[in-house]
């Protein structure tokens, strides 16, 4: 790495030269740089807003998984079936699905290596248990926090080697060449310098960006994703990097005042659901409206904790994702608040001295709290008894849930799309590489704990690829500032017209509206006509966002500078559900789409719970998207998946195609 100062718009910008820069430094971003590192690979820096910040290293969940190939007792198992379950979620490429598979059980592996504590057995098996739509028992995970444990272990193997580390400096745009074929470099600011004398923009000359800045976690107001998580997805799409399935996003129920998904236990012991008006009153269990009797509505709160994402499929016939309909109904139609309450059972399934009647529970659920000995009590005695360590957790939260209710809403968690990539993880802008959430290389389903795998095999994919194929010089710096000049002063332009403008409206405040908006229309319920509004209200504020912003204190343009991103990401993604439902999409994944002609689960629901299951036959193309920043346009291809392939390959040539380098071709 090279350091430099070049003069632009009366700036003095520090000016570093490196042939790999990864950005971000969450599981993926971290994975990335060692990986390269141990290839041989040393002309590298990671730039991050934050070394701590991020989804990997905030958050966490019952039993937070990760997906791999089966590695214990007679489970038989291939790479081949492995594939083919990513493959049935839909939506997926066959080759991405493939190499996801083949090189699980050597991420994992590395992950145990490096002290991330798994389990095994005594005998040294790394048992698994089945996540959702798993067949095979291919789960696993070191508990919580397993992702939390990914990013410090490889944070110490990172450190361990010396790598550079640029904390505290965020992105804001993606250099490019005039043609937008390939990345050039990057342009930060030192969020350290934002309220110093000193220079704060920050310009890196490089042949090769690992892009590993997690899922665009800003974009909805209703979250589960850690607060310190953004994202720049949005700068990737202005840099003319293309977006595949973003309409495929995941939405559960989760706490909103500590972000964490209610899942598992939090919904096995039977908690009540209540909602009140804005201040606290009138409280009503509102579930009892809708569900036919207790017992389907007690079967559906159990279930609830292992059918954790809303899933259209299971909102009919008094389901399990019924429930996320009612939260949403009482939140954002009704404008009330939404509580868990752990305080006491749940007044229809219980007598007048609130005792709980376990004989209303199914089969399933009645054995499953007999095996657990906890046919008793109140929720939160169930909770203590069965799980003591999810009750405490909110305790260190500040949360007691033994005394009081617990706020909720159904969040956005993950998107299985993102950008697009190739084989080898490489975008069509050729030398950027988005790995981990960023990427978009999931379909409608997948299996729990695919979002780890996925983030270690892409980032080591892209070390493999850029190690092996990287053998041009980096440009001098005179010819690098020459194509990216203009480039820089726009970002500077901006800048100087917000603070400049003397009054207008704080990002922060746009930033909110623009979040609350999504989670109103973007979010589980979806209709073209509220979507196609939301989404001109969206282009106009980016269109004038220049004029409209003001700021009085340079610290709030980290701030705006997060804003430019997310408005472009919401624009580009109600653009691609827009789209997805004139080309007939239907409800499916996470997701409802409002169509009159339709059903809805209960008839005093308004009409815009009405949805028809989709028919499955857009699960065989791949939706992609493009946006160009110059109108504010977007536009869309649907691609035929490339499909799996069980072919049975020939050692001796698999091993020419090694040596000669064309797997790299
Ligand atoms: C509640 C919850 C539970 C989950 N449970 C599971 C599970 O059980 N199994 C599973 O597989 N997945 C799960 N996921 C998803 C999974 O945790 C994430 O997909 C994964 O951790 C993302 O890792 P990443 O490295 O891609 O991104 P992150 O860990 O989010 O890292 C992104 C990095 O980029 C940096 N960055 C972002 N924007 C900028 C910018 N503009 N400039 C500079 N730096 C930037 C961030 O600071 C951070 O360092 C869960 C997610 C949530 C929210």
């Amino acid at each position: 790495m090279k350091k430099n100062q070049v003069k632009i718009s009366d700036h003095e910008i520090p000016l570093y030269s490196c042939k790999t820069i990864i950005v971000g430094s969450g599981a993926a971003g971290l994975n990335a740089a060692k990986r390269l590192y141990d290839f041989g690979y040393k002309d590298l820096l990671i730039l991050t807003e934050g070394l701590k910040k991020g989804t990997s290293r905030n958050t966490g969940s019952d039993k937070q998984t990760y997906y791999k190939l089966s590695l214990s007792g007679s489970h038989k198992d291939s790479v081949y079936d492995m594939a083919k379950t990513y493959f049935d979620g839909g939506a997926m490429h066959g080759d991405i699905a493939k190499v996801e598979a083949a090189l699980s059980v050597r991420s994992f592996y590395h992950l145990v290596e490096i002290g991330v504590p798994f389990p095994h057995s005594e005998l040294g098996e790394y048992v698994g248990y089945k996540t959702d739509h798993d067949p095979a028992k291919r789960a696993t995970s070191a508990g919580p926090l397993t992702s939390h444990f990914m990013t410090e272990k490889l944070e110490f193997e990172v450190k361990k080697r010396d790598i550079n580390i640029m904390d505290q400096h965020q992105l804001i745009a993606v250099l490019t060449d005039h043609g937008k074929n390939k990345v050039q470099g990057l342009i930060a600011i030192d969020l350290n310098k934002l309220n110093t004398d000193k220079e704060h923009f920050v310009i890196f000359n490089c042949n090769n960006v690992i892009y590993a800045t997690g899922g665009p976690a800003k974009i909805y107001d209703k979250s589960v994703y850690p607060g310190s998580q953004t994202g720049a997805t949005g700068l990737a799409f202005e840099a003319g990097v293309k977006g595949q399935n973003l309409t495929e996003s995941q939405f559960g129920i989760a706490s909103t005042r500590f972000r964490w998904n209610l899942s598992g236990t939090y919904q096995q012991v039977i908690p009540r659901y209540i909602s009140t008006d804005q201040n606290g009153n009138d409280e009503k269990e509102f579930l009892n409206d809708y569900f036919n009797n207790a017992k389907d509505m007690i079967n559906a709160i159990f279930l609830k904790g292992y059918q954790w994402p809303f899933d259209p499929r299971k909102v009919l016939n008094q389901g399990s994702s019924l429930i996320d309909i009612l939260v949403y109904n009482e939140q954002i139609i009704k404008g009330r608040k939404v509580w868990l309450d752990y305080t006491k059972n749940p007044e229809w399934a219980s007598n007048s001295k609130n005792d709980f009647d376990f004989n209303k529970l199914s089969k399933e659920a009645y054995s499953y709290l007999k095996n657990s000995d906890v046919l008793m009590g109140k929720p939160i005695d169930r909770l203590i008894k069965m799980n003591k360590p999810a009750y405490d957790l909110y305790k260190d939260n500040n949360i007691d849930l033994a005394k009081e209710k617990l706020e909720i809403a159904v969040c956005a968690q993950h998107n299985n799309g993102g950008l697009l990539g190739n084989k080898w993880w490489e975008s069509n802008l050729q030398n950027l590489f988005p790995v981990g959430e960023v990427n978009g290389s999931h379909g409608v389903y997948r299996p729990g704990g695919s979002a780890l795998n996925s983030g270690q095999v892409g980032s080591l994919r892209a070390a493999e690829y850029i190690y092996n194929t990287d053998k041009n010089e980096r440009l001098n710096n005179k010819e690098f500032i020459s194509i990216v000049k203009d480039q820089i002063i726009s970002k500077i332009n901006f800048e100087e017209k917000i603070i400049n403008n003397s009054k207008g409206t704080k990002p922060k405040d746009l930033f909110i509206e623009s979040k609350i908006l999504m989670s109103e229309v973007g979010a589980i319920i979806r209709s073209s006509e509220k979507i196609i509004e939301a989404k001109d209200y969206i282009k106009d504020k980016l269109s004038n966002l220049k004029e409209e912003l003001y700021i009085d204190n340079k610290v709030e343009l980290k701030t705006a500078f997060h804003l430019y991103d997310s408005l472009i990401t919401q624009l580009v993604y109600l653009y691609a559900i827009n789209d997805y439902i004139n080309n007939k999409g239907k409800s499916r994944g996470s997701y409802l789409i409002s169509d009159l002609s339709g059903k809805k689960a209960d008839r005093s629901l308004p009409d815009i719970f009405k949805f028809n299951e989709s028919n499955d036959e857009l699960v065989e193309y791949i939706q992609t998207v493009s946006f160009n920043i110059d109108n504010l346009s977007c536009q869309s291809k649907w691609v035929p998946r490339k499909g799996l392939k069980n072919d049975d390959l020939w050692f001796e040539n698999e091993w020419k195609k090694y040596r000669d380098g064309e797997i790299y071709n």
